[in-house]
């Protein structure tokens, strides 16, 4: 049952994300969470560094889609703003066929996509369910969705014990 849970890698922020290790693990595409991943919850403000990144992950091959369960017209928003197309479909994580419509998108298989995400019930776990490799990052902002909050106790909790148990 860990196994659905539990992402390959944990990091602060997708800044710490190191694109030569994915391509040696054959990754071509990456699916990305919106909020508190990318850019904090409900914001549209992207900064230098964030197109800096997207940039030179795009120079190593990689094609982004974002993967969000925000409003569609949140998701548009951003998704223009960033250049990066994302899934619109409204289905939602962690079903199953979100993720396989952003790999659709991007014209990956599961072996060479990663997901990144910063929520296990939703990002870790649709992900895992497909067997995709999973980076799971610390949430950008603490402010968000008021049930979030309350699942976020919980992750901490599932997050913290795992690492006890020395699971990543
Ligand atoms: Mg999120």
């Amino acid at each position: 049952m860990w196994k659905l849970f539990r992402p390959d890698l944990y990091v602060q922020d997708i800044f710490q994300i190191d694109f030569k290790y994915l391509k040696q693990k054959g990754i071509k595409g990456i699916l990305i969470d919106l909020d508190n991943t990318l850019l904090p919850w409900n914001s549209c403000e992207i900064d230098d560094k964030l197109i800096e990144w997207i940039r030179r992950g795009r120079e190593e091959g990689f094609t982004f889609c974002i993967v969000s369960n925000n409003m569609a017209r949140r998701i548009k928003t951003c998704s223009e703003k960033l250049g990066i197309p994302a899934v619109t479909s409204g289905a939602f994580k962690p079903g199953k066929r979100v993720f396989l419509k952003g790999m659709e998108i991007i014209g990956t298989s599961v072996n060479e996509t990663v997901f990144i995400g910063d929520q296990l019930f939703t990002d870790v776990l649709g992900a895992k369910r497909l067997g995709m490799m999973v980076i799971l990052v610390k949430p950008l902002d603490e402010s968000e969705f008021f049930w979030t909050k309350i699942i976020r106790r919980l992750e901490r909790k599932i997050i913290n014990f795992m690492k006890r148990k020395a699971l990543f």
